[in-house]
This record gives C-alpha cells, structure tokens and sequence, in this order.
C-alpha cells in the first residue's frame, strides 16, 4: 500500500514539472532579472554616421547597412538626420535635401550604384 502512494505521488510530481517546462518555453516574456541592454543602445552607430540616431530605430539597421549616400558619397547621417526617399519600390537613404531631388530625377543611376557597394 505504501509503494502505490509514493508512485502516484511521484507520477503526479512529474507531470507537474512538465506542465511548468512547458508553460515557461512558451512565454515570451523577457525575465526581468536578466541584464539587458538599454533599447536605445541595441544598434551601433559610428560616429560619423551619428545621424542614424535621430531616424525610428526599425530604420537604423537599414541606413547603417546603406552606409554612404549615393549622390555625396558621404557617410549617412553625417550631415544630422539621414532622408529616406522611396523610389522604384525600396528606400534609399541620403544625407541632406539636396540630395533627395537628386535620387528622384535618376533613381536609376544611384540606386544602380548602391547596388556596386
Ligand atoms: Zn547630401
């Protein structure tokens, strides 16, 4: 009699055990005690492309990866914040305004030319 009541006990112990495993592998939620990183700091920016900074964070990745403006050749971001002008169906980011009429008059031509970086 004893034996089945420590089995049971130990059985339920078990399935117990899976049921947290398995709530805590689908919880998304990030465990506070863990040390993270500030939001602000996930992506690296250089210093002359300190620009960047100022465009929404889910552009960063992308004007970083552009790195150069294709009608100054200057670094993106190094004249304040980089302009994204939509052309032919994806974003190019350019340094200033002068720029942005630049890429619109020939999109061709620069975006053929970021496509040699
Ligand atoms: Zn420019």
């Amino acid at each position: 009699m004893m034996l089945r009541k420590n089995n049971r006990l130990l059985w339920t112990a078990a399935s117990m055990s899976i049921v947290v495993f398995a709530s805590c592998g689908t919880n998304a939620d990030p465990d506070p005690s863990t040390d993270t990183a500030p939001e602000t700091n996930r992506v690296e920016i250089p210093e002359e492309m300190s620009g960047v900074a100022e465009l929404p964070e889910a552009e960063q990745d992308a004007a970083l990866q552009q790195k150069i403006c294709p009608v100054s050749d200057e670094p993106i971001g190094s004249m304040g914040k980089p302009i994204k002008v939509p052309v032919e169906g994806q974003d190019v980011y350019v340094c200033c305004e002068g720029c942005v009429d630049m890429v619109k008059e020939n999109p061709t031509k620069y975006l053929a030319k970021l496509k040699q970086e």
